[in-house]
C-alpha cells in the first residue's frame, strides 16, 4: 500500500529541517528553498538542510503588540541571520533571550519551538525559533 503525506504535512517537515535551496552555478543559497535561483535565475538547484548550521544575528525587530493568541510570547521578537557556512538568509523568531541581551553578531542556533496552540482543534503549532548558542545547557 501506498501512502502519500498530504502537501501541508511535507512542507511543514520541510520548514522544520529549514530546507533551502543551493545553486550549483553562483554557489548561493536561498532560504526558504526555490526550485529557480533567486541570485542568478538558474535552474540547476540541490537542496540543503541548514537545520544543523548556526547563524549569526544580523538584525532583529521587536513587536510588543503581539495578536491574539501570541500574549506570552509578548514581546516578540523577529531576527533577520546569516547561517555560518551556507551564508543563507532566514527569517525567524527568536526565543530563550530578552531584548536587551540581542546583540548584532550574536552567534544563535535553530530549536523547535511551540508557536502556538488551537484550543478548539487540540493541535499545537510547531516552528523553528533561534535562540543564543551560550543559553545552550552545558556551553
Ligand atoms: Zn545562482
Amino acid at each position: 500500500m501506498k501512502i502519500s503525506i498530504p502537501p501541508s504535512w511535507r512542507t511543514r517537515l520541510d520548514r522544520y529541517r529549514l530546507k533551502a535551496s543551493k545553486c550549483r552555478d553562483c554557489g548561493r543559497v536561498a532560504y526558504p528553498a526555490s526550485s529557480i535561483c533567486r541570485f542568478c535565475g538558474s535552474r540547476n538547484i540541490e537542496y540543503i538542510e541548514l537545520i544543523n548550521e548556526e547563524a549569526r544575528l544580523i538584525t532583529w525587530a521587536i513587536i510588543y503588540s503581539a495578536m491574539e493568541g501570541f500574549e506570552e510570547k509578548r514581546p516578540l521578537m523577529i531576527g533577520i541571520l546569516e547561517t555560518i557556512n551556507s551564508k543563507a538568509r532566514i527569517m525567524a523568531p527568536l526565543t530563550d533571550v530578552l531584548p536587551e541581551e540581542l546583540k548584532p553578531g550574536m552567534l544563535m542556533e535553530p530549536v523547535l519551538r511551540r508557536i502556538s496552540e488551537d484550543n478548539e482543534a487540540g493541535l499545537i503549532h510547531y516552528g523553528i525559533s533561534y535562540r543564543p548558542v551560550f543559553k545552550r545547557v552545558g556551553v
